[in-house]
């Protein structure tokens, strides 16, 4: 088994742990990963699951920062003025014309010098109580530095910081809008998307209600302690209606993603609605009183009422088969997805550029935008789809259930799932009480 770069990252931060904890290696890293990291007494919000939490921390440490000792020089920090260029800075330093054309030369090939920007600090390391350079250090960001080195022969270096990798858990409870209430809790919009890209096929995220609740078991990455960005999602849990949705996540060979509890693979043929933020304003009928007809006919489509200009999606993989216009459809678009199944969109204020008869689209592309033309009383997209030449009512199909993954599998993903269910079971679900509680709080 391969161990990606990150498991790597954890197994060499494991190597550090004191006795007495013992390390079970089953089926690779998210077992003894998810073991280490979490204290299963906590039930805190975020709870960090630092492994470098278990080390001791040395009290009197030396004031060391870029690898620099840093109480043996003198640190001069500044500020790069606008219009202050590398070689401006450095001639208020005791160097040569030619030992700083040639730092710049060797610089530049390790640094795009043009990065160096007005308002950014930098610092110069000198010799005690003189202008004699030994090095030169600017963060461009908190992922490195460019290190110039002035003493005995110039060198110029740009170094990558180290990126820890810390397993957390987050919860939420939905007070607004997830988005709302995931960010209020301090999770990162890329979280927010992985864990909506992990549930959107089996949770209604355009729905969500006040009181659902989330929980995610992440990757965590952090420089100098200080958290960067998020790695993999190992698991999410969704709570909806009443209703609980595990995400676990599982790689073998080249397949990974996300499958639900039994093993079947969460990524759907089709997805729910060809559009986001909307609502059924009509379903599928064989007898509806047509609103601009005036007559009983039926309704061979299910209408999803959205704000106009809303993108429409193709609900699956396939070929444009028609991108047209006629006075009941208005612009429409037609996409063959296999020989059974076909779908339609109707009434687009326009067809998306570049959708055309023959054109290949995926799963969630922009095919058009929500409109009102043909006959149409509001803006609104009628969805119909086709299995096998008949036209049907979507939502009754089975087209959404996957086959579980290979049986051969199911073992080990029954361990990594029960671990991480246990895991996310650990931590608490946030209790409506509770945010009434904060709220007394804070607003008294
Ligand atoms: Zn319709």
């Amino acid at each position: 088994m391969k161990l990606p770069i990150s498991v790597i990252r954890l197994f060499s931060k494991i190597k550090q742990i004191p006795a007495p904890i013992s390390i079970t290696l089953v089926s690779g890293i998210l077992m003894y990963a998810v073991n280490f990291s979490i204290k299963d007494s906590a039930t805190d919000f975020n709870l960090k699951a630092s492994l470098s939490e278990l080390n001791a921390f040395p009290l009197d440490m030396p004031n060391v920062k870029y690898d620099l000792l840093l109480d043996t020089m003198e640190v001069r920090s500044a500020i790069i003025k606008p219009d202050q260029f590398m070689v401006d800075i450095l001639k208020s330093y005791e160097l040569t014309e030619d030992q700083i054309n040639n730092i710049i030369l060797k610089a530049g090939k390790v640094f795009d010098l043009t990065k160096l920007r007005a308002g950014k600090s930098y610092s110069v390391m000198c010799k005690k109580l003189t202008e004699t350079p030994y090095y030169f250090i600017y963060e461009p960001d908190q992922y490195g530095y460019l290190k110039l080195d002035f003493r005995d022969t110039l060198s110029a270096s740009y170094v990558k910081k180290n990126i820890q990798t810390n397993l957390k858990i987050s919860k939420g409870i939905v007070s607004t809008t997830l988005s709302e209430s995931m960010t209020e809790n301090g999770l990162s919009y890329d979280l927010i998307d992985k864990m909506e890209d992990a549930l959107a096929y089996t949770v209604d995220f355009y729905h969500v209600q006040k009181n659902d609740n989330f929980k995610v078991l992440y990757e965590d990455h952090a420089i100098d302690g200080k958290s960067v960005g998020v790695g993999k999602m190992y698991g999410a849990y969704f709570e909806q209606n009443g209703k609980d949705y595990y995400a676990i996540y599982y790689k073998k060979g080249d397949k990974e993603g996300y499958y639900d509890l039994e093993g079947r693979p969460m990524k759907r043929f089709f997805l729910k609605a060809p559009v986001k933020f909307s609502r059924i304003s009509s379903g599928f009928s064989l007898k509806r009183f047509h609103p601009v007809l005036k007559y009983n006919r039926p309704h061979f489509g299910t209408d999803y009422a959205a704000a106009a200009g809303t993108p429409i999606m193709t609900v699956g993989n396939g070929v444009i088969i028609e991108a047209s216009r006629n006075p009941f459809n208005g612009n429409y678009v037609k996409v063959k997805h296999d020989a059974t199944y076909t779908t339609q969109y109707l009434h687009m204020s326009r067809i998306a550029k570049g959708i055309r008869k023959g054109v290949r689209v995926t799963q969630g592309q922009t095919i058009g935008y929500v409109g009102s033309t043909g006959l149409a009383t509001g803006p609104h997209v009628c969805f119909r789809f086709w299995k096998n030449g008949v036209q049907c009512n979507h939502l009754r199909e089975k087209t959404g259930e996957n086959p579980v993954m290979n049986k051969s599998d199911l073992p080990e993903f029954f361990k990594i799932r029960d671990e991480v269910v246990r895991k996310l079971n650990v931590v608490k679900k946030t209790s409506p009480q509770n945010i009434m509680d904060e709220g007394t709080e804070s607003h008294p």
